[in-house]
């Protein structure tokens, strides 16, 4: 059984994010009792607290500070565990002392454990959280498996997500004894070693006329918002943007087409991504960090910048739930580099679209299959 994280976001209501925020101000108050604990413990010659010895404390702290029991109160052992565990890292050297919790610098976040079917999604828009309640969620019918636990998060930017860890029966795909090396291009997002090539689709395309319109609409509408709000200033008639339904609509409109290229995107890559766990045992990618494509154009840049992220995170997390192997390599010399004798053939003007080798000749070989083949090579090599 393995565990996976399913990141949804969150709409509590303003009794609700109080209720969450008194949780992660109880969970730092108890975090900062219960160091001071240790170390005044320590300063009297005492030995370190276990995580059972603190959550024994727990009990009696919720005697003397009656507030505490406000909180959720399965979030206190993880809280308890996480100094255990900060302490565990500082007694190893791998991390500094733990520290207190400033009100300043707020860890905002707490983690709750599912008992008796207290976190619980409701009617798949809503999410059951004990001491919160029902809160509106976007994205949990991704929820399939058994929830183990979840962690509440306030983001920087004001908003709230939870990320669900579950259970699930990691089906691990058949071992098929192939390699892949992967080649990430624009035109084509992926080029594999044995020649398949994944097309860069214009998903935007489809759907372009459609916003162009609503963007349009859009900039009209605000347009004439605007020359009514200075209007109705001059009869002292305080008017907003946000008064005018028609360009709320517009703007849902364009952010509604926006995201369905999003999901198309996203599924595109998803099938991709899950077809190769399926058929490789070992898939080699290069290292994005090094790839350098400045002779592209911004935007398709961009587009194909952020798809190879995806694939690579998804293909990270994919790999590990089916019990397959993702390799990084540098990708430095793989498209100079001859895949069939090694030699290096020196820098090629990119417009020259098959390989060439002057010491072996090998031709008719697509630069870009070259590449990929090498990338696979050079992780075969490392073992
Ligand atoms: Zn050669």
């Amino acid at each position: 059984m393995t565990l996976k994280g399913i990141k949804v976001k969150l709409y509590p209501t303003v009794a609700q994010q109080e209720a969450i925020e008194n949780n992660f101000r109880l969970n730092r108050f108890l975090w900062n009792q219960l160091l001071g604990m240790q170390l005044a413990g320590h300063e009297n010659g005492g030995s370190f607290v276990t995580k059972f010895g603190m959550n024994y404390l727990i009990k009696v702290m919720k005697i003397e500070f009656p507030f505490l029991k406000e909180a959720e109160s399965t979030s206190f052992l993880y809280t308890s565990a996480d100094l255990a565990d900060s302490y565990d890292r500082f007694f190893k050297k791998q991390n500094g002392f733990p520290k207190f919790k400033s009100r300043r610098r707020p860890k905002n976040s707490y983690k709750s454990n599912c008992v008796n079917g207290n976190i619980q999604v409701v009617d798949n828009h809503y999410l059951k959280l004990p001491k919160v309640g029902l809160v509106k969620a976007n994205g949990l019918h991704r929820v399939k498996d058994k929830i183990k636990s979840v962690v509440i998060h306030k983001k920087a930017d004001g908003t709230f997500e939870a990320t669900l860890q579950v259970a699930f029966e990691a089906t691990t795909f058949e071992s098929t004894g192939k390699s892949v090396g992967i080649d990430l291009g624009i035109a084509d997002l992926a080029i594999q070693s044995d020649g398949y090539k994944l097309p860069n689709k214009q998903f935007e395309r489809s759907l372009a006329k459609q916003k162009r319109q609503w963007e349009r609409k859009l900039a009209r509408r605000r347009q004439q918002a605007l020359v009514k709000i200075e209007q109705a200033k001059a009869q002292e008639i305080e008017l907003e943007l946000s008064d005018f339904k028609n360009v709320q609509k517009a703007k849902e409109q364009v952010a509604r087409i926006n995201k369905k290229i999003a999901n198309q995107r996203n599924n595109y890559l998803q099938q991709y991504t899950t077809s190769l766990v399926k058929k490789y045992d070992l898939i080699v990618l290069e290292d994005l960090k090094t790839k350098n494509l400045l002779q592209n154009r911004q935007l398709a840049r961009s587009i194909a910048d952020a798809a190879w992220a995806k694939i690579k995170s998804m293909l990270a997390y994919k790999c590990e739930w089916y019990g397959k192997e993702l390799v990084l390599v540098n990708p430095a010399y793989t498209s100079q580099t001859c895949s069939h004798c090694g030699e290096n053939t020196g820098k090629k003007p990119l417009r020259i679209r098959t390989f060439a080798c002057p010491h072996c000749h090998t031709t008719g070989i697509d630069r870009d299959v070259n590449a990929a083949i090498n990338i696979l090579n050079k992780a075969l090599a490392q073992r």
